[in-house]
């Protein structure tokens, strides 16, 4: 897959079969790591992580798109990468960017954080969902987070997003502010949500609380979320 330029030299993604790169292991020419780790230690400049990303997405978009959608003929790759295009019925199919929202919702000097069971023991952070078909990203905000927690909310504002290649997502950062306080969590999504004061959610961004729970990490979205909260007042405007 064609990446685009670096410094007027092309750049270019392949997917290769699992076994193949466990065969690349010790090589001193060649690195194999795993992206969130690359992403998590910083072991690569933000421009080529990017780079790094979009292959990752495409990847997965080719392995998961070999078959047409409309007629079911397996289908080819063209213009770099960049598009399948169909033989027996001329359908083109391009990568998928799926939306999701990730917000941070506060109500006065506190902010409602969730853990999934899935996160690391202790782990909290920004309540998240898919947009779903005709929605705004408004309203999938208000959804998700009263499906979620029982929580309405108001004055919902965007903030910024971060691509997300596991393996199609688009995170849409999104503030709120809560309009009642009784939290109902949805179990079948979350382990637990609550509200968290300034000083208990300044101490889980440092890791630094004393029963050990933790905020999301650095190079999370959700992490600027909150430290915006923290560090510029109540983001929902208050
Ligand atoms: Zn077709």
């Amino acid at each position: 897959m064609f990446l685009g330029l670096r410094d007027g030299a092309p750049v270019f993604g392949m997917g290769i079969a699992p076994q193949a790169a466990e065969n690349l292991v010790g090589r001193s020419d060649v690195a194999v790591t795993e992206l969130r780790g690359m992403a998590m230690q910083g072991t690569v400049p933000p421009d080529q992580l990017s780079a790094i990303a979009m292959a990752k997405s495409m990847v997965t978009w080719h392995q998961r798109h070999g078959f047409c959608a409309n007629c079911g003929a397996r289908t080819a790759m063209k213009e770099g990468g960049w598009k399948r295009v169909c033989p027996s019925c001329k359908a083109e199919h391009f990568p998928r960017t799926d939306p999701v929202v990730i917000m941070l919702v506060t109500h006065g000097d506190r902010c409602l954080l969730g853990r999934q069971k899935q996160f690391p023991p202790g782990m909290y952070s920004c309540l998240a969902g898919f947009v779903e078909a005709a929605e705004t990203i408004e309203d999938a905000v208000r959804r998700e987070i009263f499906e979620e927690s029982g929580i309405r909310c108001t004055e919902v504002n965007y903030y910024m997003t971060q691509p997300w290649p596991y393996p199609s997502s688009l995170m849409i950062g999104c503030t709120a502010r809560a309009t009642n306080e009784e939290i109902i969590v949805d179990r079948t999504e979350l382990e637990d949500a609550r509200w968290f004061d300034r000083a208990e959610a300044t101490l889980m961004l440092k890791r630094q609380h004393p029963d050990g729970l933790a905020g999301p990490h650095p190079f999370a979205i959700a992490h600027h979320l909150v430290g915006r909260w923290l560090h510029g007042g109540d983001v929902a405007g208050a």
